[in-house]
């Protein structure tokens, strides 16, 4: 799943996720990069860089391509926050995604709708085997988790990315009505995924992504937002990472 010769990248899209992971890190080293700060060292005896992506899809971009170029990363892995738009998808439950597509690419009509220029690709799938183990990391990490009085849902699909925070209601049935008029149906929307998943699909590395439902895109969005980063994201990032690094551990031998 995760090569044992090449560490693992861990992306983080804010700092409150990222902190819990750096104090856990074992022989802590930071270098700073392209404007950049990454940790190299190891989480429970795993060698992973930890990275923020920085927000949207250039930055988080440019972070993919340092990891894998300067930091020599055999894989990707996100944890972040999106706007639910699937119709289930509550603020307190996580996505993990299985495509990713870009909202606002619209390159018609020299190529179709969300097709990405001169690569004949729509949505790039994530890493089976990687996301299957985010998903394993989400249901025994967030067990006995309660958000607003219920368990999270663990749900798994598309996610849109694209550069802008979506905050209306309007706004957001405009970008989810056209991708299903194309066949695309998104459970969340946030702004780097989609950037990440072409660098390393670039790059033929494997990539997967969990995102915690912080708001659901709507009216209220910028201020739901703010408080589950605060209050929750952090928790949830802090949990799926460590179940997800032990399942790394258990599923190849120990380094
Ligand atoms: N105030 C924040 C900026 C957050 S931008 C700061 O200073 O750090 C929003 C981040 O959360 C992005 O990383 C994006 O991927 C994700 N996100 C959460 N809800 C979103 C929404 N409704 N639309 C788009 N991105 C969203």
């Amino acid at each position: 799943m995760i090569s044992a010769a090449r560490p693992l990248a861990i992306l983080s899209a804010l700092a409150e996720e990222q902190a819990g992971l750096v104090d856990q890190l074992q022989g802590a080293q930071r270098v700073t990069h392209a404007g950049r700060e990454f940790w190299q060292g190891a989480l429970d005896g795993l060698p992973v860089v930890l990275a923020l992506s920085r927000i949207g899809k250039v930055a988080a971009a440019t972070t993919s391509a340092a990891l894998i170029e300067r930091f020599g990363v055999g894989a990707i892995v996100f944890t972040g926050v999106a706007g639910g738009v699937g119709r289930n998808v509550q603020v307190g439950d996580v996505v993990v995604g299985t495509g990713y597509v870009q909202h606002d690419m619209d390159a018609s009509p020299l190529f179709p709708r969300y097709q990405i220029p001169l690569t004949g690709q729509t949505a790039i799938g994530a890493d089976a085997a990687l996301a299957r183990a985010l998903v394993f990391a989400c249901v025994v990490g967030l067990q006995g988790v309660q958000h607003a009085g219920r368990a999270p849902m663990v749900h798994q699909g598309l996610v849109a990315s694209g550069d802008r925070f979506v905050n209306g209601q309007e706004e957001t049935a405009r970008i989810v009505d056209t991708l299903r008029l194309h066949g695309h149906e998104p459970l969340a929307v946030e702004m780097e995924g989609a950037a990440v998943a072409q660098v390393c699909h670039d790059y033929g590395l494997p990539f997967a992504a969990v995102r915690a439902i912080s708001d659901r895109a709507d009216d209220t969005a910028h201020a739901d937002f703010p408080v589950f980063v605060r209050d929750v994201a952090s928790v949830y990032a802090r949990r799926i990472i460590a179940e997800f690094v032990r399942t790394c551990q258990d599923s190849q031998p120990r380094l």
